[in-house]
């Protein structure tokens, strides 16, 4: 697996505009390494746990991402370390950060989770159900959001493109609405597999794993 290769193959396929993030779950500290010396700045975990271990361990100008479904009983951990959470997918989440930033004080960026496929096995909001998010947030003194993660059904490069087009028209239209609190800056979409369709959808940020660091096992 040769990582600095792999980056750079990515890197040529995308607007330098583009934030591309190494999902670097599972990897261990030498191959976030590699990552590292070929320009990667931004890394992603899915636990609390490996999070906190490779921030402590890693270098201390890394951006560190979380993608995973954050328990509220671990968010008291990583609102000092996460530079972004992508994975805001519940009211109940949302007040706790905004607990826990408080006391810590800190401000903490996050991005809405939207479950766009209504998979129940994901997390993430509803279409029809962001206004009640958008009411707690605008009461937050620390929590921001800064627009808006999905994770798409499986499917083929049409159904792939089909729910990127469905997630744009949402972040446009929020971008419309100007709540307190509310940005749309980011657009978190697009994974080893899906990224390039995702791109062309308005995605300007993308998560990749595999085709960074491999398969994971
Ligand atoms: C694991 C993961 C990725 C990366 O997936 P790859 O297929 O390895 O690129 C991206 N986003 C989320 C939320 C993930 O959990």
């Amino acid at each position: 697996m040769n990582i600095k290769y792999n980056i750079e193959q990515i890197k040529e396929s995308m607007p330098k505009d583009v934030t591309l993030v190494a999902v670097s779950k599972t990897k261990p500290i030498e191959l976030l390494e590699e990552a590292y010396s070929a320009g990667i700045r931004d890394f992603a975990e899915n636990k609390v746990q490996e999070l906190m271990e490779k921030f402590e361990l890693f270098h201390k100008d890394v951006r560190w991402h979380f993608i995973g479904h954050l328990q509220t009983n671990k968010v008291k951990y990583i609102v000092d370390k996460a530079f972004m959470i992508h994975s805001l997918d519940s009211i109940k989440l949302l007040k706790e950060l905004e607990k826990q930033c408080n006391k810590q004080q800190l401000q903490v960026n996050t991005l809405i989770q939207i479950n766009i496929g209504k998979e129940e096995s994901k997390y993430g909001f509803y279409e029809e159900d962001l206004d009640e998010i958008f009411i707690e947030v605008e009461k937050c003194n620390c929590v921001k959001i800064k627009g808006i993660m999905v994770i798409i059904p499986k499917g083929d490069e049409e159904s792939n493109r089909y729910y990127f087009k469905r997630t744009k028209n949402i972040y446009e239209k929020i971008k419309e609405q100007k709540y307190q609190n509310v940005t749309m800056e980011i657009l978190s979409m697009g994974m080893t597999h899906d990224y390039k369709t995702a791109l062309e959808e308005g995605a300007n940020l993308v998560r990749i794993g595999e085709g960074i660091f491999g398969k994971r096992i």
